[in-house]
C-alpha cells in the first residue's frame, strides 16, 4: 500500500491523535501519499448540526495545520488535503461554495445518512426496506455524477438486511454504473478491522463479477492503523479474494 486518501482528525469528534502522529505512522507504514479526508463541514439549513463532523469554523484550522505540515514533511511524504463528504442534494451547492476558498485537493464520497441527513435514516441502521436501498443508490449515483468525487468510500455502507435478490439486483446496477465511469470503490479497512457489516462479501462478489476497480482506504480514526502492515495486507487479500484489481495512486 503506497497511498491512503482516507484519514480523519480529532475535529470529527470520534477520532484521536494529532495530525503529526498520523503522518509519522504513515511514513512508518511506507506510504508515499497521505490524504486527509476528515468528515466535511456541512452548511446545513437552520439550527441543525451533526456531531460526527467538523464545525464550519474549524475548517480554517484544519486546512492551515495540514498546509504547514505538508511543507514540513515535503521530503518524506506527499500530504493531500481533502474531505469525506456526503451527497446531500439540498446542501451540496452551498457546501461546494463554502469549501471553494480553501482550494482543497479532493473529495471522497462517504454517504452516512440518506436525504439531507436531518431527520433521515442513517445508512448504517439495518433495514429490510428496498426503497431505502434504492434511495441510497439513487443518491450516491447523483452525487458521483457531479464529477466532484475522487472515489466512493465504503460503498457498501448501506446496511440492507432484506431480500438478498433485491440487494443483488440493485447493487449490480450500481456497480455497473461505477464501472462505466471508472469510479473506484473503496475496501474499507476500518470496517474490516472492527468486523463491521462492511466490507460486505455480497457487495464485493458483485463488484468482482462486474469488474470494478478497488482502492484500499484506511479510514484512519487513529494513527497506528496507518503503520499496521497486517491490516493493509488483509485489505489486499480481500481484493484478491473477490478478483478486484487495486488502484493505488489516484492523485
Ligand atoms: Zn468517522
Ligand atoms: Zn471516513
Amino acid at each position: 500500500m503506497i497511498a491512503n486518501y482516507h484519514t480523519h482528525t480529532f475535529r470529527c469528534n470520534h477520532a484521536t491523535g494529532t495530525e503529526r502522529e498520523y503522518i509519522e505512522h504513515a511514513i512508518l507504514g511506507g506510504l508515499e501519499v497521505l490524504g486527509f479526508a476528515d468528515h466535511a463541514p456541512m452548511p446545513f439549513e437552520g439550527e441543525y448540526y451533526s456531531g460526527f463532523r467538523m464545525k464550519l469554523q474549524e475548517t480554517e484550522d484544519y486546512v492551515c495545520t495540514l498546509r504547514s505540515l505538508q511543507k514540513e514533511y515535503a521530503k518524506d511524504i506527499r500530504i493531500l488535503i481533502g474531505f469525506e463528504a456526503e451527497y446531500y442534494p439540498a446542501v451540496f451547492p452551498r457546501f461546494l461554495e463554502f469549501i471553494e476558498p480553501y482550494d482543497i485537493d479532493y473529495l471522497l464520497l462517504g454517504q452516512h445518512a440518506l436525504y439531507n441527513e436531518e431527520g433521515a435514516p442513517m445508512c448504517g441502521a439495518p433495514t429490510e426496506d428496498p426503497r431505502l436501498l434504492s434511495q441510497y443508490i439513487a443518491q450516491v449515483k447523483e452525487g458521483l455524477s457531479t464529477g466532484k468525487f475522487l472515489y466512493h468510500a465504503h460503498p457498501d455502507m448501506m446496511r440492507f438486511v432484506g431480500d438478498p435478490q433485491e440487494y443483488q439486483k440493485q447493487m449490480t446496477d450500481y456497480c455497473r454504473f461505477c464501472k462505466e465511469r471508472n469510479i473506484p470503490l473503496e475496501i474499507n479497512l476500518l470496517g474490516l478491522m472492527d468486523n463491521r457489516w462492511y466490507p460486505n462479501k455480497n457487495f464485493w462478489e458483485i463488484a468482482g463479477a462486474v469488474g470494478n476497480c478497488g482502492i484500499i482506504g484506511c479510514d484512519a480514526h487513529r494513527a497506528d492503523v496507518l503503520s499496521n502492515m497486517q491490516l493493509h495486507s488483509q485489505g489486499e487479500q480481500w481484493a484478491k479474494n473477490f478478483a478486484i484489481p487495486l488502484l493505488s495512486n489516484l492523485l
